[in-house]
């Protein structure tokens, strides 16, 4: 599995697939040709039939400004990866360099024949019993499990956290419509402002977790700083969590950072083990995945055991499993803003029931399976239902006709 660093990205979103990918492609494309006279970048698969939506050929003109950009949103691609792009970099008729990229999902990129090596393994275990096997056999917890293979990652954490935080506290301060043609509501100070004056307990949490979940997503949507959670489309999940046990429940500051390091270790063996693309396996590989690495964090947070961490990330994968991505119009705003809130009251659902169950029997399916479910059910999902925005939700609801 590759480093916490690849898993938590801070960036612009509002997608990591879409405008994180491409934006780091084009600053390291960048920095190998100098004094060019123009660009022109290809964009194809997801990425060419969601890149508008997702502001990917903004994104690529604002990194490669002010050298003048072309972007073509292209439909024969030859490489065998459901996204990517084609940089190329031009001193006027002379073509100087040539770079074919992959979209890996999560902000992750893999250059063609190139030097750059962005999927290092740093754990040598490559499922949750290897490394139940490896914490058992040195006496390690999940976040000493982490600490031993990456050191130095604390403060490296801290540092995304501490944007998770401001991408929490920002989104509450904004009213008004999102950004793209689908004028959208923003909704989250309405929820923070629902949630202060409600006299129920339950309730109150409820609509907290809600505000502080659109509060990011909506971030996200209007091209602002969020952290891939594992993804940007998922962004809003696991810091509505942190955000709510650190400024509601009073968890210091180390108990977050030790609750993301467990989160991603869920969030990693996801990405080795199936995808966090929404582009290759549906939205159970990034809202799905962002669930789970909630679910595991929170019971890590509530105190329990291995098996009962591993039994509430597995609930809250399976009952994601098959979930499509048909964002509307491309923008990831509906069904992904809505959905995020759902998730994170699903991964508080999915604790309390893998505590609850525990007492009685064991969890039937183990984590490591419900991933390798999650893979085989994206293969089988059809491209249209796989952030092409070619059906469901993207072809059936006419926004036109409706108030948003
Ligand atoms: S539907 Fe899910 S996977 Fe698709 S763009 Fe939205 S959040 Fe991402």
């Amino acid at each position: 599995m590759e480093s916490l660093k690849e898993l938590y990205k801070a960036g612009p979103g509002p997608s990591s697939s879409h405008t994180l990918a491409p934006m780091r492609a084009c600053e390291l494309f960048k920095e190998h040709v100098k004094d060019v006279t123009h660009y022109e970048v290809e964009l194809y698969g997801s990425l060419s039939l969601t890149g508008k939506g997702h502001f990917t050929d903004a994104i690529i003109e604002k990194t490669l400004a002010p050298t003048p950009t072309k972007v073509l949103f292209k439909t024969d691609w030859d490489y065998d990866f459901p996204s990517g792009l084609i940089l190329k970099a031009f001193n006027h008729d002379r073509l100087e360099l040539t770079w074919v990229v992959y979209s890996l999902g999560g902000g992750s990129i893999k250059i063609l024949n190139s030097e750059y090596d962005f999927q290092k393994s740093i754990y040598p275990e490559t499922s949750l019993c290897e490394v139940y096997e490896f914490c058992k056999k040195h006496k390690l917890t999940l976040p000493q499990y982490v600490y031993h293979y990456e050191p130095d990652i604390k403060p490296y954490l801290e540092e995304m956290l501490m944007v998770m935080f401001a991408s929490v506290r920002e989104g509450l301060k904004q009213e008004g419509l999102l950004p793209g043609t689908l004028k959208l509501k923003r909704v989250a100070k309405d929820l923070h402002f629902k949630a202060s004056h409600s006299t129920s307990e339950d309730k109150g949490k409820r609509l907290k977790l809600m505000a502080y979940s659109y509060a990011v997503s909506e971030q996200n949507a209007s091209n602002q700083t969020v952290v891939t959670a594992p993804t940007m489309g998922a962004c809003g999940i696991l810091p509505s969590l942190l955000y709510y046990a650190y400024y509601d429940l009073g968890f210091e500051k180390h108990r977050l950072i030790d609750a993301l390091a467990v989160a991603g270790i869920f969030g990693n063996l996801i990405k080795t083990n199936a995808t966090i693309s929404g582009a290759i396996g549906g939205c159970q590989a990034e809202v799905g995945s962002a669930c789970s690495m909630a679910a595991a964090a929170k019971a890590f947070l509530d105190g329990h055991s291995m098996r009962i961490i591993e039994n509430a990330a597995e609930i809250a994968m399976e009952h994601h499993l098959g979930l499509t991505c048909d964002p509307i119009a491309g923008y990831v705003m509906i069904p992904c803003i809505e959905r995020n809130a759902a998730a994170i009251m699903r991964a508080f659902d999915a604790v309390f029931m893998a505590s609850t169950l525990g007492d009685f029997k064991d969890n039937v399916v183990g984590f490591d399976e419900v991933v390798s479910t999650m893979n085989y059910t994206g293969q089988k999902l059809v491209v249209e239902l796989k952030e092409t925005s070619l059906g469901g939700l993207a072809t059936i609801v006419n926004v036109d006709k409706k108030s948003v």
